[in-house]
């Protein structure tokens, strides 16, 4: 039985604009008091009228462009009708006909991962069940969301970890969204079905409630191992084009049913009739792709233009921030050694500390790059990080402290004849075995406080003793 899992994702976006999707109540809901942040309209009452959110509209349009998507220059929205506590008017406002991105695709490792669309609605409120008694928060309710609809493109869960980090990622570039899993902003439905011996296809699944990445990889390898032993169970030759709902339950690392067969019409969808129809022009889809900023892939792509591997490319590339941050310092120069030097500083002793662009002078870089030869990369490591956190020339801290390693023959030779008078006994253990030239280094080194060459310490020390 040869078996291809055929997967595709679901990614919801919260964006992070001031007010809400369709009113002027603030948006930002995380930690707020419970009901503060609403109003007749985000509340459902009769007679209120939406007023579509322009910045959220520009965002989704922006976020469409970075996922290579075409963009309908007239959208609508819609309608999708049902019934929860949480969902206050009976329906959400969402676009099903002509949402504002369609046609896209994300590369993975040389993979496309086709993107059917990506529309603009809004989120519901929360149900929080607290003993018998379910309270509804209607702060959430209205924040304007972007769903993100790939293909079934995705082939493996591994695939989806990377699908998912890669929209994490763009959306974090763009800031549109802080797109973080667990706290909500971002969330993703997986559907699963597999593809049997070449002719059989198993119902398709969609997965809901997933938290977190690994749940979603969870949730995943879970339903192809339970579709699998279902459709050997069955020992029946089937089709089925049923789609059914399955909730994660991440305790118990398992999916269970929820609903079956459920179709578009059954939310009886219809054009929103208090919002006309959106209009964005070529031109004003111009002016959105002109703010994209470069991409990661972009990036990464430059950074191995520069003889970075793999690697150093991504880690670099891994957020906004810090690929900036390295653009800075290069400051244009396609050298490189140079290039593979900042890397080196920046995911070494700067990593390990929170940076601000702002206080990052390119011009340290430099003057450590061009006196590297006299200075120990330890030396150099230990020096960037000192000159960022007390803004002072790198180079000034190595003098005042005497850092610079000596290569002045003479000298080190001097120091080299002390060593040699005071360590009697290793000197009888190097002419035993040679490797033991270390212990005498290190004696050098330290009488020269750390200053001496130590590649120049041993190849004197060795022709002296020679
Ligand atoms: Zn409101």
């Amino acid at each position: 039985m040869t078996i291809t899992p055929i997967i595709g994702l679901e990614v919801h976006i919260e964006l992070k604009t001031k007010s809400k999707m369709f009113c002027g109540c603030d948006a930002q809901h995380f930690h707020a008091q419970p009901n503060t942040h609403t109003c007749p309209v985000c509340l459902g009452l009769p007679g209120a009228l939406p007023v579509p959110n322009k910045t959220a509209c520009e965002w989704t349009i922006k976020l469409g462009l970075a996922l290579g998507c075409s963009i309908n220059e007239e959208t609508f929205f819609e309608r999708k009708n049902y019934f929860y506590p949480d969902l206050a008017k009976g329906y959400q406002i969402t676009q099903l006909q002509k949402p504002f991105a369609i046609n896209g695709h994300l590369t993975i490792d040389g993979h496309d991962i086709r993107i059917n669309r990506a529309h603009q609605e809004e989120d519901t409120g929360k149900s929080i069940h607290v003993g018998d008694e379910t309270l509804l928060d209607f702060n959430r309710s209205g924040v304007p969301l972007v769903e993100i609809v790939s293909e079934p493109d995705i082939t493996s869960a591994g695939e989806a970890k990377i699908y998912l980090n890669k929209i994490q990622q763009i959306v974090r570039y763009l800031g549109v969204s802080d797109a973080d899993i667990e706290k909500g902003s971002m969330r993703c439905e997986p559907t699963v079905n597999l593809y049997v011996d070449g002719k059989y296809y198993t119902p398709l699944v969609e997965i809901k409630n997933v938290a977190s990445l690994t749940g979603v990889m969870n949730a995943i390898n879970f339903e192809i191992d339970r579709q699998t032993k279902q459709f050997e169970s069955d020992h029946v030759e089937k089709n089925s084009t049923n789609k059914t709902t399955r909730g994660w339950d991440a305790d118990k690392n398992q999916t269970f049913l929820q609903r079956e067969k459920e179709g578009s019409a059954d939310y009886r969808y219809f054009p929103e009739p208090d919002i006309p129809p959106i209009v964005f022009t070529k031109d004003q889809i111009e002016t959105i792709r002109a703010t994209l900023p470069e991409l990661p892939d972009q990036k990464i792509a430059k950074y191995k233009s520069l003889n970075l591997s793999d690697f150093d490319a991504n880690l670099l590339a891994e957020d906004l921030v810090f690929s900036s941050i390295f653009d800075k310092v290069l400051n244009g120069s396609t050298d490189p050694e140079y290039a593979k030097f900042i890397t080196n500083l920046l995911i070494g002793p700067l990593k390990t500390i929170s940076l601000d662009i702002k206080k990052i002078k390119p011009d340290y870089f430099q003057k450590l790059f061009s006196r590297r030869s006299d200075l120990s990369s330890t030396i150099i490591k230990q020096l960037i990080l000192e000159s960022y956190q007390s803004d002072t020339d790198p180079l000034e801290i190595a003098k005042a402290k005497n850092l610079f390693q000596v290569s002045d023959t003479g000298a080190i030779e001097e120091l080299a004849k002390q060593v040699i008078t005071d360590n009697p006994k290793a000197v009888n253990d190097y002419k035993k075995n040679p490797l033991s030239i270390g212990f005498l280094v290190g004696q050098l080194m330290k009488v020269s406080g750390g200053s001496a060459n130590p590649q120049l310490a041993k190849q004197l020390l060795e022709k002296l003793l020679s």
